[in-house]
């Protein structure tokens, strides 16, 4: 059943009934493949969604049951009536299945598309700092550069959070799982990315890839160029190479330089994530990489985008500390069962009110045994969740230190504020893991204060 619950706080209103369920599913199917809606189902999805809107209210989809949050719709206002999205920066993306998850530019050329090629490749050589700290417009025509395509592809594919990077053992297999996420994102009217994305080096190099992608653009529709992209784990990033050192793994050769991460002018070491755009060649005679984003990630088995090799320590120690809180028997016992432990490493600003803030991570606790009545006191802290906010402090310059200080009210919006030391990480009484496990035995005490059976 889909749920009707205030924005941002998710605190309940009500349950949905069948007509009105069916017909949002059905606005939404319309919308997505084109038709019209009965005249009947037309009225109550105008009545929901208006009211939802009117009253500042999201609704909750219900295709994962087993997860401890849901994905969220937005009722959004556009010329002609109400549209039902996901928020572009949504924790938690649908179920495969699920008919909210389409995104309904998918229909037509009116659509925004996930097309490298529509966007002007960024100027490596005058950029100062980051080109993911260029706005790209929502409403404007640019298409994001592939850096952020890439976060894309990852959240879709749910590789940003702990208990979804540990469904795959090995790089190969998340791959998999992020070309069938990028099924969401079209490059083109009716080509979603998965149909011209390469994981495999292996593919890349045999003649295969070429042969699909030029099948594929032959018969492109109108709109944005035919394109492709490539995919897979880089181990070394120099100049307009990847892999150059590691041929193995998939080297390839992109006629305009990598661009990565830098922290102080240096770039932060691998392993990465590449993900490189692909063209036509202009004879027509085959096809090349013309731009790449290589994105350090935590590690081969945890492919959590990082920004500095500070961070890689600090996600890869804390992705090693909420394994112990789940495997503490001590815990398990003081609960009465044993309770879901989600990190999460936000990839985009959450929405909050007064703004958007990015945290570095996210802690999302659910209490054993599932929902329990909701406190009313406290929006954020709805009894059967506990959420915790983890920030490092005194890694970047003051100016970023500042503006950080300043979205800090705004992630108490979102959990219970914890902040690291980051400039003691190294030290011998203060050090990263010490402060880690404080963290996690103060969490694990809150989560017995909330929760244990009494
Ligand atoms: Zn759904």
């Amino acid at each position: 059943m889909i749920e009707v619950v205030k924005a941002f706080t998710l605190e309940h209103i009500r349950w949905l009934g069948p007509l009105e369920e069916e017909a949002l599913r059905e606005g939404k199917r319309v919308k997505v493949e084109g038709g019209k809606l009965e005249p009947e189902m037309r009225m109550i999805y105008d009545s929901v969604t208006k009211a939802a809107r009117d009253a500042n209210f999201w609704f909750l989809c219900d295709c994962l049951p087993d997860e401890p949050e849901q994905p969220v719709i937005v009722p959004f206002q556009i010329p002609g009536g109400i549209s039902l999205r996901n928020r572009p920066n949504a924790p938690m993306p649908h179920d495969g299945g699920c008919v909210f998850r389409l995104r309904e530019s998918l229909q037509g050329a009116s659509g925004y598309f996930f097309n490298p090629l529509l966007h002007e490749p960024y100027d490596t050589q005058s950029k100062k700092g980051d080109p993911e700290g260029k706005p790209w417009s929502r409403t404007g025509r640019s298409v994001p550069p592939v850096a952020h395509v890439l976060k894309c592809f990852i959240q879709e594919a749910r590789l940003h959070t702990l208990a979804g990077a540990e469904r795959f053992p090995s790089p190969a297999e998340w791959l998999v799982e992020l070309k069938n996420a990028a099924a969401a994102f079209p490059v083109a009217p009716k080509v979603p990315a998965s149909e011209v994305l390469f994981t495999d080096p292996a593919v890349w190099r045999s003649d295969e890839s070429r042969e699909r992608l030029d099948e594929r653009a032959q018969s492109w529709p109108k709109g944005p160029p035919p394109c492709g992209y490539l995919c897979w784990v880089a181990h070394d990033v120099e100049g307009h190479d990847i892999n150059g050192e590691n041929r193995d793994a998939g080297h390839v050769r992109v006629t305009s330089p990598v661009d990565s991460k830098f922290v102080y002018g240096n770039m932060v070491e691998g392993p990465y994530l590449f993900l490189g755009a692909l063209e036509q060649c202009e004879d027509g005679s085959g096809w090349e990489c013309c731009m790449a984003w290589a994105q350090p990630i935590a590690s081969l088995e945890l492919p959590f985008p990082v920004d500095s090799g500070y961070e890689r320590r600090f996600m890869l120690s804390l992705a090693g500390r909420v394994r112990d809180l789940r495997g503490d028997r001590e815990l398990e016992e003081a609960l009465g069962g044993v309770a879901e432990f989600e990190l999460r490493r936000p990839l985009f600003p959450e929405g909050v009110h007064g703004g958007s803030c990015v945290p570095d991570a996210l802690l999302t606790v659910t209490r054993p045994g599932g929902p329990a009545p909701r406190a009313r006191d406290d929006p954020f802290d709805d009894s059967d969740k506990a959420r915790y906010v983890l920030e490092v402090m005194g890694l970047g310059d003051p100016e970023y230190e500042k503006s950080k200080e300043k979205t800090h009210p705004r992630m108490e919006q979102l959990g219970r504020l914890i902040r690291l030391e980051g400039r003691q990480f190294g030290s011998a009484h203060n050090g990263l893991e010490q402060q880690l496990e404080r963290i996690a035995r103060r969490i694990a005490k809150d989560l017995i204060w909330r929760w244990a059976e009494s």
